[in-house]
């Protein structure tokens, strides 16, 4: 069991409501950073370990800096998040760029910035030679295909758009290598929220063997590793979180197994995650706007769908607690609802809860990666504020709120001819 709790009271939760209308989503800084220095301490056997944080998980430039205070890197998959990260002081290596269907002026920023490259498939090499030339560092993403690693199953990476086969990739580093790169990273990311510890082991084996073969066939000394993102959150109580202490020492067994025989120490083995880093440590508070009591019984949010879509996408669990309520039973069944006009529009389905009464508060949990993020405007819903609960225990509004101006910004309210 991994208790559901929130670092705020519900007298400081209403307190912070006045200042700023819910809904909102608030980080706890001190718990993000807690969280990235013990990622870092499983990993410090390894030379250079690195987290890229994804940028798409929580793309607030105040987070990316506390991550970068943390020795964190970046994962961009876009322009925009290439410049954001150069905002939040990221450069170079420091940054990765992973992303698919790219276009030419998104390798050439991330040439400007000196990022590593990790190229999605074959074809993009000659975009990236047009657009930046040959960089003297690349990375392909690889794809395994039937190749599952282990007796783990690994999801079903033969329908997954990304990456490089099985059948091009040595080939991929070759025509690199001949093109004048002189240094190789290699990545691979085919699962998304997993929870088994040794999935990830199996993936390292793969890469090292990845490695080796390459070393063979090719001469070519990979000095990077990226383990991609994935490592999943127990978003139910009943889940149980990662042990990074295991993964990381079975990852070192067969470092010494696989890679310090073949001369190939050291090789620095880096992550993308992104919601490990900041999921659970996100909180959407909400209030309660209706109790409407049909055919179920409904607990009407002034929150929706727009600012968490997991739920309703995937049908995804979080945890919901009413502060000041949470030692009371949870006797009653309830249907936790936005306003969209989506049936889909639920935080929560037959969910057992408090009683639940009109304005009381609403936490929903582990909200801090890949919620906020997916916020949209359907429905002509705003996307909220994130706010920030610092170290010292003050709050910070480090995203305001949406406002209809922003809403209507990109329209056009006269008819005056378009001039092309
Ligand atoms: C989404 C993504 C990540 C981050 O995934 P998390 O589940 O947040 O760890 C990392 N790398 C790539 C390439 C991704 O697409």
């Amino acid at each position: 069991m991994n208790e559901k709790k929130m670092p705020l009271s519900k007298e400081q939760l209403e307190k912070i409501a006045v200042k700023y209308p819910t809904p909102f989503i608030i980080y706890d800084e001190k718990a993000i950073r807690n969280n990235a220095r013990h990622i870092y301490r499983a990993f410090s056997w390894v030379k250079g370990f690195k987290n890229h944080f994804a940028v798409k998980a929580c793309p607030n430039a105040t987070i990316l800096k506390i991550l970068r205070e943390e020795e964190m890197g970046v994962d961009c998959s876009s322009l925009p998040e290439l410049l954001l990260s150069e905002k939040a002081g990221f450069e170079g290596e420091d940054i990765v760029f992973t992303s698919n269907d790219t276009p030419a002026e998104e390798f050439a920023a991330a040439a400007r910035l000196g990022a590593v490259i990790n190229l999605d498939d074959i074809a993009h090499i000659e975009t990236l030679e047009k657009s930046a030339g040959i960089p003297e560092l690349i990375s392909f993403r690889y794809n395994p295909g039937d190749a599952r690693t282990g007796n783990v199953l690994i999801g079903e990476p033969r329908e997954a758009k990304y990456g490089v086969t099985r059948d091009q990739i040595i080939e991929a580093y070759r025509v690199m290598k001949a093109k004048g790169a002189k240094r190789f990273g290699l990545h691979t990311m085919v699962a998304s929220n997993e929870l088994e510890d040794k999935y990830f082991i199996e993936t390292a084996r793969m890469l090292f063997k990845l490695v080796v073969k390459l070393k063979q066939e090719c001469n070519i000394k990979v000095e990077l590793v990226n383990m991609g993102g994935g490592i999943g959150i127990p978003y139910h109580p009943k889940d149980k979180a990662v042990d990074l202490n295991y993964i990381s020492s079975g990852m070192q067994d067969l470092y010494r197994q696989m890679i310090v025989p073949e001369g190939l120490d050291p090789l620095k083995i880096v992550f993308e995650c992104g919601r490990l880093v900041t999921g659970p440590h996100g909180y959407l508070v909400s209030k309660v706007r209706h109790i409407a009591r049909k055919y179920k019984n409904y607990v009407g949010l002034d929150a929706c769908m727009a600012n968490l879509m997991r739920p309703g996408l995937y049908g995804a669990y979080h945890h919901i607690t009413i502060p000041g309520k949470e030692d009371l039973p949870n006797k009653n069944l309830y249907d936790v609802t936005g306003s969209l006009c989506e049936n889909n529009d639920k935080f929560a389905i037959d969910r057992a809860l408090p009683l639940v009464e009109k304005d009381d508060l609403v936490v929903i949990h582990d909200t801090g990666a890949h919620g906020y993020a997916m916020g949209f405007n359907y429905n002509g819903k705003l996307r909220s504020a994130e706010l920030l609960l610092k170290d010292d225990g003050s709050v910070q509004l480090i995203r305001r709120a949406e406002t209809i101006d922003d809403y209507f910004a990109t329209l056009r309210f006269n008819n005056a001819p378009v001039i092309v």
